[in-house]
């Protein structure tokens, strides 16, 4: 079973409300964390965290999720629909 970590979002205006992310997606390639190093970061086991999910606007976000290589991180609007990837 794959390691899915959640990060619930509260940004006000926003139509992103949760970031998740499949750790065992992730390959370390590290642009999501070009594209908004204020909301990714790479953790000790070089996989990435979510260390502040309401940081970036929703298409920065979006950019960053369509970035991943791999497709290891899932956006889901407010209504629990997921938005990315479909
Ligand atoms: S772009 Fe994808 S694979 Fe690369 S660090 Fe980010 S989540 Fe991991």
């Amino acid at each position: 079973m794959s390691e899915k970590r959640e990060y619930p979002r509260t940004k006000e205006g926003s139509a992103i409300s949760k970031i998740v992310i499949d750790r065992d997606l992730c390959i370390s390639a590290i642009s999501c964390i070009a594209v908004s190093d204020a909301t990714f970061q790479l953790d000790e086991e070089s996989k990435v965290v979510a260390i502040d999910p309401n940081a970036a606007d929703d298409a920065t976000l979006m950019a960053a999720a369509e970035s991943c290589p791999t497709k290891a991180i899932l956006l889901f609007d407010t209504t629990g629909k997921q938005v990315f990837p479909v």
